[in-house]
């Protein structure tokens, strides 16, 4: 913990100064004294300090397969002494050949070209160029258009960030305004009062038709979306949404992209959930995250036949897709993500996580009877947990401070939560026992009780 810290600590505490941190307010550099995290076992990190934490975000909804997975170590370490780098302009290696070949097979429809990226935010990025190039390539350079939407977030490059829709993280931020447009949230939970869920998914299905009309089909080159918004709270759409945009992308010929950097590999209890739980086959799909879970940084963008072949049949000239890293297909990170695959092979993970989902649910949604709650949502083993003090006087941040101080009352007692904003978010390894689920929300739910009685 940060309070009390050993000299140890305090030390690292004095080097992380340095560390700018994502999402830092640079105007309050080393003055921040995080929690230094050290070691990670199965669902459990310890800090510095020795104390132990459920780590309740799974990392960064990344540690799929939970910490210290030996195969993974050993898988890495023999790669890198087998080959640590090869150029993936102009020679190929093993593991990002059989780690494609893999994934391809997992992912639906015909999504077989997988294009190797360093996380999610470089797989989105590439997305949206091949948008771009599939229609220049297709002769019509005037469909560049790309709607996303309000709550979503897509990543920390340019473009991708311009199709965040965290409306708080743009000031100060420059954005790509002409040619990227957000329609409204689709949270059910803030729907107009009076309105059914059906009501509102109707509701937000036209903005997205709307939107195309207004912008002209032939001007729209894509829609992104996540199938849950994770970063944006756990942001369940109403039942039919997904797919219900999908239909509307192909009858207005606009690809859909299916942003599943977060919903990927077991957090909705399949490889992929487009498919299998939204029924929607993308022409595109972005992953990372639970792709190595998180033990290297790697991405993967996944680009359909179709797309390819209908770029084949545009013309007999060659079309070279000038975009790439130094770290595509990176040996060492795709022995990660085959080491990982293996691992959800051999301990039947999905499996798992499917049979676990339920008390998850149960046991998260039990935490909507305390009266700082108001609304809890829960996908697989992804969960939100939103808190407000006033529901009459909204007050963002009174509510996010409000969660802070739950969250230093819940690493007291040996829960790491990642509030964002007024929403504690649960994405815990998939390896979690129904056990360790009722340990984690009992920490939570003292943490809630504890945190109000002291207001
Ligand atoms: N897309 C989604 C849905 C995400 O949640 C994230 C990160 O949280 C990204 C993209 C960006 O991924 P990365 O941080 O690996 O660049």
């Amino acid at each position: 913990m940060t309070n009390n810290a050993s000299e140890h600590t305090q030390s690292l505490q004095c080097k992380d100064r340095h560390f700018l941190h994502p999402w830092e307010d640079v105007t309050a550099t080393g003055t921040a004294a995080r929690t230094v995290i050290a070691k990670g076992d199965g669902i459990y990190i310890t800090d510095s300090d020795g104390k132990r934490m459920i780590d309740g975000p799974g990392g960064m909804w990344c540690v799929n397969v939970g910490y210290g997975r030996e195969e993974i170590v050993a898988a890495v370490a023999a790669q890198m002494r087998d080959l640590s780098y090869f150029s993936p302009w102009s020679v190929t290696a093993a593991p990002a050949a059989i780690l494609a070949e893999r994934l391809a097979a997992l992912a639906p429809g015909d999504l077989n070209n997988v294009f190797f990226t360093t996380g999610g935010s470089t797989a989105v990025d590439s997305a949206l160029r091949f948008a771009f190039f599939y229609n220049n390539c297709l002769g019509r350079p005037e469909k560049k258009h790309v709607i996303a939407r309000v709550g979503a977030y897509h990543g920390s490059t340019y473009l991708s960030a311009s199709c965040s829709g965290k409306m708080l993280e743009k000031a100060n931020m420059d954005m790509i305004e002409d040619r990227v447009h957000l329609i409204p949230n689709p949270n059910p939970s803030r729907r107009p009062a009076g309105m059914s869920v059906e009501d509102f998914c109707d509701a937000k299905v036209a903005d997205l038709e709307n939107k195309i009309l207004e912008l002209g089909p032939d001007k729209v080159a894509a829609f992104i979306a996540e199938p849950v918004l994770a970063s944006g709270g756990v942001i369940i759409p109403p039942k039919g949404y997904f797919e219900r945009c999908h239909a509307l992308c192909r009858k207005y010929d606009v690809l859909f992209i299916a942003d599943e950097v977060v919903t990927a590999f077991g957090r909705l209890g399949s490889y992929f959930a487009s498919k299998d739980v939204f029924g929607v086959e993308p022409d595109m799909l972005t992953t990372a995250k639970g792709l190595t879970s998180g033990y290297l940084p790697l991405g993967a963008l996944f680009i359909s036949d179709r797309l390819l072949a209908e770029i084949k049949a545009a013309g007999n000239s060659a079309k070279p897709f000038f975009s790439g890293f130094t770290y595509s297909g990176h040996p060492v990170a795709a022995a990660a993500g085959l080491a990982n695959l293996d691992i959800f092979e051999s301990d039947g993970l999905l499996d798992h996580a499917r049979s676990v989902a339920p008390h998850f649910r149960k046991r998260l949604q039990e935490l909507a009877d305390l009266p700082v709650v108001c609304d809890v949502r829960v996908a697989g083993l992804m969960g939100g947990v939103e808190c407000s003090l006033d529901t009459d006087q909204p007050n963002e941040e009174r509510d996010m401070n409000f969660l802070l101080k739950v969250d230093r009352i819940c690493q007291q007692n040996g829960l790491l939560l990642r509030p964002i904003y007024a929403t504690a978010v649960m994405s815990p390894p998939l390896t979690i026992s129904k056990a360790q689920i009722d340990e984690m929300v009992d920490i939570l739910k003292h943490g809630l009780q504890a945190a109000a009685a002291d207001l």
